[in-house]
């Protein structure tokens, strides 16, 4: 049975995936856009674990290469993860990762927010809109049932693989 952090993450990239099947034409996000990977982020240490672990049950060759492009600088400004404008840890990365590009409605500031490349024309449905404060709730809950609450940057995270 999944962890509940790797539930929400399906659950995440399930809601993206059901939002990009409907606004297919109204949305750019495409493999070698890293548009919103131009950042540092912290995350809790429960999704930090799943990176982890994710990284074990790699071969050794694919641990190798990994650690390979991860010891040449990444663009500055740019997630320590982003490698060739690509998700180095795409199948573990986080929620947050997950959801980018679409519709994020923040509802004590009833803000809508997406990337400014996608829907030129008109807002989508609001049944479309994934409530971010909600979200954000949800993983913290994760985090505490699961002991993992501190959290760490990816720069940070990165660091731990390169001095192991
Ligand atoms: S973890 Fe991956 S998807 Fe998330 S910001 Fe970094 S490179 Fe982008």
């Amino acid at each position: 049975m999944n962890k509940p952090i790797e539930s929400l993450q399906e659950n995440a990239s399930g809601f993206f995936d059901k939002v990009y099947q409907k606004y297919s034409s109204q949305m750019k996000c495409s493999k070698g856009c890293s548009k919103c990977c131009m950042t540092d982020i912290s995350i809790f240490e429960v999704e930090a674990q799943r990176i982890r672990d994710w990284f074990k049950i790699l071969s050794v060759d694919q641990q190798k290469n990994l650690i390979e492009n991860w010891t040449t600088p990444n663009p500055v400004g740019a997630c320590h993860f982003l490698i060739n404008d690509r998700c180095s840890i795409y199948e573990a990365r986080p929620v947050i990762c997950r959801t980018q590009g679409a519709p994020l409605f923040i509802k004590s500031e009833n803000l809508l927010d997406y990337c400014p490349l996608n829907f030129e024309s008109e807002d989508p449905d609001k049944a479309d809109w994934l409530n971010l404060e909600r979200l954000n709730t949800l993983l913290s809950f994760a985090a505490k049932t699961s002991g993992l609450e501190k959290r760490i940057s990816l720069k940070k995270l990165k660091k731990e693989f390169l001095v192991n």
